[in-house]
């Protein structure tokens, strides 16, 4: 089943063009990947998405219904949660409130239904359970990341945006982001990922985009992209 949509969408920035016809697709239970050096477009595609940018041309499809023009919270309601790059996190609140915060303004999920949210977060994201009560700002990098993208399950959304999870942290913990989406889509989500580390990304991701100047310059399947000629020259720092 198709999941998202996004067709011949251009944006412009005042005279700077960000996106020029880009299309993708995702399907129900995919890591779609989106990859591209920096000022390729791949952040204003998620803005476009979640409409937090105006598009100059293209539509927005998500589970089939045209979202080109729905107000940003009402997306998210309908099941699209956007994890924007630099995490977010409320520093002076506890991981329990962090995530807490992440169910308000969305009126179906009941008081009742919160617990059993956190829970299951806890459940795939352990080492925030051990530090539920610590303040959000004492957390490591790695955690805060852990808590932003935990912070938009609480939604319990179909598909999830992840913009650069994986950026300033430690090759080690880098691994354990990359394991903890896999585990996502294993939960049922749908997922695509924005990142500059295209090797891990197109090593777990089902498909992939490479954005060259906000055009889709290549796509395929993550394993094709890791051992195309071009994306390791200019991607993956090969010779
Ligand atoms: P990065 O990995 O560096 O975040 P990106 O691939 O996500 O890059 P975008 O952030 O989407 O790229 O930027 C695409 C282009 O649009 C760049 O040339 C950028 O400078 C420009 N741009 C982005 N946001 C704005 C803005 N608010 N105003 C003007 N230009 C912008």
């Amino acid at each position: 089943m198709e999941m998202l949509k996004v067709q011949n969408l251009s944006v412009n920035y005042g005279y700077i063009t960000a996106l020029t016809n880009a299309s993708i697709e995702v399907d129900k239970g995919e890591i779609i990947t989106l990859i591209g050096s920096n000022g390729a477009g791949k952040t204003t595609m998620l803005m476009s998405i979640s409409n937090l940018v105006q598009k100059n041309q293209g539509q927005i499809f998500f589970k089939e219904k045209n979202i080109s023009k729905v107000p940003s919270h009402k997306i998210v309601k309908n099941g699209l949660c956007h994890v924007p790059e630099g995490r977010k996190i409320f520093p002076a609140l506890t991981v329990y409130e962090n995530l807490w915060l992440g169910t308000i303004g969305n009126q179906n999920i009941k008081k009742k239904d919160v617990q059993e949210l956190v829970e299951k977060q806890y459940d795939l994201f352990p080492r925030l359970k051990e530090r539920r009560n610590q303040g959000g700002g004492s957390l490591s990098g790695g955690e805060q990341q852990m808590l932003a993208i935990a912070r938009g399950l609480m939604m319990d959304p179909d598909l999830i945006m992840l913009d650069e999870p994986s950026l300033g942290l430690a090759p080690i913990v880098v691994e354990e982001i990359f394991e903890l989406i896999l585990k996502i889509r294993d939960t049922g989500k749908t997922v695509l990922l924005i990142e500059q580390n295209a090797a891990m990304a197109l090593s777990i991701a089902d498909r992939g985009y490479v954005l060259q100047n906000g055009r889709i310059a290549l796509q395929g399947k993550g394993i094709e992209l890791l051992h195309n000629e071009d994306v390791k020259r200019l991607y993956l720092g090969a010779d």
